[in-house]
């Protein structure tokens, strides 16, 4: 398959949405099957077997040489967020099912099995949770899940029995940790680094971890005319102050992102002094010790501005994930195929949560990033290179004709 065909497939996923003008595909939906459908109908044009699993992701898969062979899954999501772009997810579906159908032109069968999973609840749009299809494979869906309702009162139970599925199938979708090689991603790196760096390909360390909370700023709200600068204590000013403490904080370690997201004034007036105000905190490193030592900061510097500034802070941390480590094996193994194409191995972290990440303490993963335009995402204008495309079919082609069960 040429790389002209993936931009063609690319399109053609690309068409089949819930809206007349724009890519909105979400998990379980009626444009989500007819996408599964194109998928599976390709997989199995590509020589494999291929279904649709109780949990509605699609599956194909090319026998190994020898019976009893392990299996290496490849894959990404076909679902979308709304109004989204073209490659987010499904360009890993297509690239993996590209590199099928070349070994299968090729008659070619190695010492494991490939399957090529088009996962389908990735974006976490349709219900609160996210990843349904990824943890089934895992083996880490929690059945209480099924429970959950979308936007329009389904649960998603009903919404897998509309779409063909079975529920009661789920648990059965775990695979053997022992059985699997494997999972590899490829995906867009949906930010900026590649295109500002003009590196085509990178490969993944880690999935960043992230620790997210809220931290309100209780000052003395007062007339703005009347209340001279010295007797302030200006809820605002202080959280500016803790803004600019965070950023610099952030900007301490090459791979940590701090954020400030979110900010509401209580009350807002042109003419008050802001006496309560609170603002969102988003911090994320691939380093589970380097995000807490900086969150650990932050806190600090939050505690010693509001002293100095005569206000009250206080920060509530509401979520916290860990960083999923790629594999060291399988990524010095993506970065070996990707230097065979004599491009740089670029390693780096991805800031965006991901299938693979369901498949952390359960089977080794890797991901493979590919540029895109100015790093947008999750936006029609998303876009990636043909080039670049083609380049990372090489890569994971590459890939899985060197790789070694081990
Ligand atoms: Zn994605």
């Amino acid at each position: 398959m040429s790389r002209h065909a993936i931009d063609v497939r690319i399109d053609e996923l690309a068409a089949i949405s819930s809206e007349p003008d724009r890519l909105t595909r979400l998990y379980l939906s009626p444009a989500h099957h007819a996408a599964a459908k194109l998928v599976l109908a390709w997989m199995a044009n590509a020589g494999m077997t291929a279904a649709i699993d109780a949990v509605g992701n699609v599956v194909g898969r090319y026998e190994a040489a020898q019976t009893g062979a392990r299996t290496l899954l490849l894959g990404s999501h076909i679902d979308t967020v709304r109004n989204a772009g073209k490659y987010d997810g499904n360009l890993g579906v297509l690239t993996a099912v590209a590199v099928v159908e070349r070994l299968n032109a090729d008659r070619l069968r190695l010492p494991f099995a490939i399957e090529v999973v088009a996962f389908g609840d990735e974006e976490g749009v349709r219900f609160p949770s996210t990843l349904g299809g990824s943890r089934a494979v895992a083996g880490t869906f929690d059945p209480q899940l099924l429970d959950e309702v979308d936007a329009d009162g389904v649960t998603r139970r009903q919404a897998l029995v509309n779409f063909g599925c079975d529920p009661g199938g789920i648990a059965a979708l775990a695979r053997d940790p022992d059985q699997v090689l494997g999972y590899v991603e490829v995906h867009i790196e949906q930010g900026p680094v590649l295109d500002t760096e003009a590196c085509p390909l990178a490969v993944v360390s880690a999935i960043n971890g992230a620790t997210r909370g809220t931290v309100t700023v209780a000052g003395v709200s007062g007339h703005a005319g009347t209340v001279p600068m010295t007797l302030r204590r200006d809820a605002l000013v202080a959280a500016a102050a803790m803004i600019l403490a965070i950023e610099k904080r952030g900007s301490g370690c090459s791979n940590l992102v701090a954020t400030v997201g979110r900010l509401e004034i209580a009350d807002a007036a042109t003419n008050t002094v802001p006496g309560h105000v609170s603002f969102t905190l988003d911090i994320r490193s691939p380093r589970d010790d380097e995000r807490r030592a900086a969150v650990d900061d932050v806190v600090k510097a939050i505690t010693e501005i509001a002293g100095k500034r005569g206000v009250a802070a206080d920060v509530g941390l509401t979520y916290e994930a860990v960083a999923a480590t790629c594999d060291a094996r399988l990524a010095a193994h993506l970065a070996a195929a990707v230097a065979q194409l004599g491009l740089p191995a670029k390693l780096m972290p991805s800031g965006a949560g991901h299938d693979a990440m369901a498949f952390r303490g359960r089977f080794p993963f890797a991901m493979l990033f590919v540029r895109c335009r100015g790093g947008i995402s999750h936006n029609p204008a998303e876009s990636a290179d043909s080039a670049d495309i083609d380049l990372a079919v090489r890569a994971l082609e590459h890939f899985v004709r060197a790789l070694q069960p081990a």
